[in-house]
């Protein structure tokens, strides 16, 4: 299968194979044509599948055979994303493919955090938009943002977008939208949350299911240590030290604990910076810029960010604190080990989460080696 067999615009074409995809990945294959068709479709696959591209080259393809010639603040195409590194990420794909095209097709990033203003300024003219809900929200109260003209709404990470703390701003973007239009959902996960949403929210929708995630962890070697609470940090000292570590993604629960494990590290020459919700934005983009390009030897996060980051290949992941569901877990796991390399996941565990630990195997069907850390000397 080559990308010359869909349907697509051959100046997107010509986008596509400057941007060096060679072939189109399993979504892709399956999501182009049923976007191109105008159909409402749910995909499920992860970060790193290429979903991005799936959605992003069946909406240029189509605003390119269809250029407008509104230059308004009405966005044609809606992108909504529950995070800002997500959000970077997304407009990158969109703008990595759109730039060599011969009809300038406008896109447009907003995320708090950040100064409204030049947002608001860059809305003149947009046809896609891509958005995290609160400034989404923000801007068409301040009537910088018309949401009139939607025709595609895409959501990212829908699983994270339909959780609790995104439902009413959620709720407040769906009701701005019109009823007609085509809705895109994607998920790493299909939860029985985002069933009951698909229902109010998608038209027959194709579904679409990217089954890589378990062999994904299969290639994933799992390690586990008994430690005590108080030994964690020199612990976790001594294993990058002794594992010889050169890139390492540490996570814990709490954005607190992610800055106190940060900075001991740093107290103790080990160079680190942590990234969570309350970090400022720049702050979040730096660290995670240093980290990608291999100028951060550890880079201590939150799930918030275990999501929708494309850190390609880590070669190791350390849950200092377990995750609390089964499917953080496996979403922490698999930032290392991706594109068919291995990597190594390690995972520290308190006597007393030890049944905690157990559940979360058991529901991803994986054996893990436990060694006590008591017998080691560090
Ligand atoms: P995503 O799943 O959207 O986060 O994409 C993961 C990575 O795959 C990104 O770095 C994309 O640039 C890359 N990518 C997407 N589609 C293709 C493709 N057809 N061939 C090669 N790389 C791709």
């Amino acid at each position: 299968m080559n990308f010359k067999k869909l349907d697509i615009h051959p100046a997107l074409l010509e986008s596509i194979s400057i941007n060096s995809f060679k072939k189109p990945t399993a979504i892709q294959v399956q999501a182009i044509p049923i976007i191109q068709q105008g159909r409402d479709i749910l995909g499920i696959a992860k970060t790193g599948s290429g979903k991005t591209a799936s959605f992003a080259i069946p909406i240029l393809d189509k605003l390119l055979s269809n250029p407008s010639s509104e230059r308004g603040r009405a966005p044609k195409v809606l992108v909504l994303v529950p995070t800002r590194e997500l959000a970077v990420q997304v407009s990158q794909v969109f703008h990595d493919l759109s730039k060599n095209l011969p009809t300038q097709i406008k896109s447009l990033v907003v995320y708090g955090g950040v100064s409204i203003n030049p947002q608001m300024k860059g809305m003149m003219g947009v046809e896609i938009l891509i958005a995290t809900p609160g400034r989404l929200l923000d801007l068409h109260r301040s009537n910088a943002v018309h949401l009139s003209k939607v025709e595609i709404l895409v959501l990212d990470e829908a699983d994270k977008m339909l959780n609790i703390g995104f439902q009413e701003e959620m709720e407040s973007v769906l009701a701005l939208l019109p009823r007609k239009r085509q809705n895109a959902l994607f998920s790493a996960t299909l939860s029985e949350q985002l069933s009951s949403i698909n229902k109010v929210l998608l038209n027959e929708p194709a579904l679409v299911k990217i089954e890589n995630k378990e062999d994904d962890i299969e290639l994933i070697n799992l390690f586990g240590y008994f430690v005590s609470e108080e030994r964690k940090g020199p612990f976790l000292r001594y294993l990058i030290k002794e594992e010889k570590m050169s890139q390492v993604l540490v996570f814990t629960s709490s954005g607190n604990k992610a800055d106190k494990v940060a900075s001991k590290l740093n107290k103790n020459g080990i160079q680190a910076l942590s990234i969570h919700g309350k970090k400022s934005q720049s702050a979040r983009m730096n660290a995670l810029d240093r980290f990608k390009s291999g100028n951060l030897l550890v880079l201590v996060a939150t799930d918030l960010i275990s999501r929708g980051i494309d850190i390609n290949d880590l070669p190791y992941v350390i849950n200092y604190e377990l995750p609390r569901s089964p499917k953080d877990f496996v979403h922490r796991v698999g930032r290392t080990g991706r594109a068919n390399s291995s990597g190594k996941a390690i995972s520290f565990v308190t006597r007393d989460e030890t049944h905690h630990l157990k559940v979360i195997l058991k529901k991803i069907k994986r054996y893990m080696d436990i060694i006590d850390s008591e017998e080691i000397n560090f």
